[in-house]
């Protein structure tokens, strides 16, 4: 399985640092399977968004909670590897294809401009 961590938004960067800075604990972005061929969106494997984990506590050698939401982090230079609790997970439009989900590509050929504010038109009547 090759994992890729998704570059974030501007909004979801600054909503990152200034959790991590607030509680002392990490905010991850989840990684996406690059295995599959076809896909048309680099960043995020044409699943359209991108997801942080804002993390309330941790680590924890075992997730041991009916109630908690966890997730695994491998340990870098700021964060021990254990199992952290989810406080929060958020969801942004992908910055890469704005969202464009696949069966309505392919936005790489042809106008992209076009295809982005088609879409988003779509999306904004769908809410
Ligand atoms: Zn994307």
């Amino acid at each position: 399985m090759t994992l890729k961590t998704p570059y974030l938004p501007n909004e979801a960067e600054n909503i990152a640092r200034a959790w991590m800075r607030e509680h002392k604990q990490p905010a991850f972005v989840v990684a996406v399977n690059h295995d599959y061929g076809g896909m048309t969106c680099p960043n995020c494997n044409d699943i359209g968004g991108v997801y942080l984990k804002l993390c309330s506590a941790g680590p924890y050698q075992t997730p041991r909670s009916h109630t908690a939401v966890f997730t695994w982090f491998d340990g870098n230079e700021t964060y021990r590897k254990g199992w952290y609790i989810v406080k929060e997970m958020m969801t942004f439009t992908c910055p890469e294809c704005k969202g464009i989900p696949r069966e309505r590509g392919p936005w790489i050929s042809g106008s992209r401009v076009e295809e982005l504010k088609a879409a988003e038109g779509r999306l904004a009547r769908r809410r």
